[in-house]
């Protein structure tokens, strides 16, 4: 590590205490573009990467409201707007008690670089709340969602910042959210996305991060002459973005033997198939139960309890080929990362955002293995929210296989940019430099010809 980096992430440290997953997203980037601050001291004597790790604003704020039983509860809300260089502020809400202003910074910060790789014009952000939507009624919900945007409704607008989903916020809550935006401001516009399809949502949305995870992955697979037929993939999580992994997994023709959420995993010998995964999209999208149930209804998978005295994850241990970590950050460790190599994995494109440590990417990068990261790979849930404000602004709503398309278009876009500008730098095959390094160079420049603001 070059010393530039070393003292930068020195002084982040000190300046931002407690948030270790805001430091590790920091580092991965900094080492990557140790190499283009070498050949581009102008970006250096700017200062650019120094004011990207800055947010721009960061807005916190009490989210007061009554449960089910008269009880007065009270949440801790937040949205970071990172970046505007090249666009209004855009990036997804999530809601889970694990949620600290920490990891929605490390979120916000990957999602500067990601956005701009998409090749559209969005900026960078990030929000959401420690509350748990774990089994909630709907109507503890939505009071939750309105007391939520009741405050987050005066920072966000269509030209400023659109927030979407994330872990814990899928359609019902986007639902909740955009009808008391509506209300307190007397505007119907395109404020978020992920929005249902009568009311100014796209098609493909809720589809675009998993399948874009997989068109990255066969773009990837297409630099060694591989396909995805009939290879034996993992993948983790059961939310939005593992169902469609999954499902364009089945369509070219690969075999899913995992799924999982926080309690465990299920491995199915015979592969999960079309009418499987059905089930599994009832399971936690409609009856909003746990995962550990499929193997009770299907006799060929077995279930597998999390075990916190164990320092790896049983579920990457797992013969296969390919594997699609679609859960949560961290959840590949350097051991993992060890075990998935050493069965023969060959190919890790990450549904999830920062699924795997920073000792997990070394394992990939030294096995030169196919390591497709998040800020690459997942982007294709921004990519189409971008092509939903699109749509909005334009007041016209594409069909399914035009936003296919565009998203298809939009992955291999990423990948080639990956790709070149890996090579460029002297790291063929390494995505991670590609990625850092392609998102980066784009918002440096906007930076630059916008002056110090
Ligand atoms: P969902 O809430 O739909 O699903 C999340 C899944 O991950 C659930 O199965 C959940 O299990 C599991 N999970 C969450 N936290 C943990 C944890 N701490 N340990 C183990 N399992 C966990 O979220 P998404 O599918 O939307 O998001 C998954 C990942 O993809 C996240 O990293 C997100 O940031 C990223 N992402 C999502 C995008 C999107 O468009 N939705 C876009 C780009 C990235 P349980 O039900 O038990 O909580």
């Amino acid at each position: 590590m070059s010393q530039y980096v070393n003292d930068l992430i020195a002084e982040v440290k000190a300046k931002n205490p407690a948030e270790p997953e805001f430091h590790q997203a920091v580092q991965e980037v900094a080492e990557s573009l140790s190499l283009v601050l070498e050949r581009h001291p102008e970006y250096r004597t700017a200062r650019i990467l120094e004011r990207i790790i800055e947010p721009e604003r960061v807005i916190m704020f009490r989210v007061p409201w009554v449960d089910d039983q008269g009880e007065v509860k009270i949440n801790r809300g937040y949205r970071i707007e990172m970046n505007s260089a090249i666009g209004p502020y855009k990036g997804g809400l999530r809601f889970h008690p694990s949620v600290t202003l920490g990891i929605l910074k490390f979120l916000a910060f990957e999602q500067v670089f990601k956005n701009s790789l998409t090749t559209l014009p969005m900026g960078g952000g990030k929000g959401g709340s420690d509350f748990d939507p774990k089994g909630k009624s709907d109507l503890k919900i939505m009071r939750f969602c309105q007391a939520f945007m009741s405050e987050l409704a005066r920072h966000i607008g269509p030209d400023t910042d659109v927030p979407a989903g994330d872990i814990g916020v899928g359609g019902r809550e986007i639902g909740f959210l955009f009808g008391q935006y509506k209300k307190l401001r007397n505007e119907f516009t395109g404020v978020l996305t992920g929005k249902g399809l009568n009311w100014g949502g796209s098609l493909i949305r809720p589809e675009a991060t998993g399948y874009g995870a997989v068109y990255f992955a066969a773009e990837m697979l297409s630099t060694r002459a591989k396909t995805l037929e009939g290879k034996l993939c993992l993948v983790s999580g059961s939310g939005n973005v593992a169902q469609y992994t999954i499902e364009k997994i089945l369509q070219l023709g690969g075999k899913v033997l995992t799924v999982s959420d926080s309690d465990g995993y299920i491995y199915d010998e015979a592969g999960i198939t079309q009418e499987k995964l059905a089930y599994i999209m009832e399971l936690k999208n409609v009856r909003r139960e746990r995962i550990k149930e499929y193997a009770t209804k299907f006799r060929t998978a077995t279930f597998t309890a999390v075990n916190p005295k164990l320092d790896y994850n049983p579920l990457w241990s797992h013969k296969a080929d390919c594997a699609f970590p679609s859960a949560t950050q961290n959840e590949i460790n350097g051991k993992d990362a060890q075990n998935l190599v050493r069965n023969g994995a060959y190919l890790v494109a990450e549904g999830a955002n920062m699924p795997t440590t920073l000792d997990g990417v070394r394992v990939f990068l030294d096995a030169k293995i196919l390591y497709g990261p998040g800020k690459a790979a997942n982007a294709g849930g921004v990519a189409v929210s971008g092509l939903e404000m699109a749509q909005n602004s334009m007041r016209l709503p594409w069909t399914r296989d035009e936003v296919d398309a565009r998203l298809r278009m939009i992955m291999k876009s990423i990948h080639a940019t990956c790709v070149q500008m890996a090579d460029r730098f002297g790291t063929p095959g390494n995505y991670v430099n590609g990625a850092n390094i392609g998102g980066f160079m784009k918002v440096a420049d906007a930076m630059m010809d916008q002056g110090v603001v």
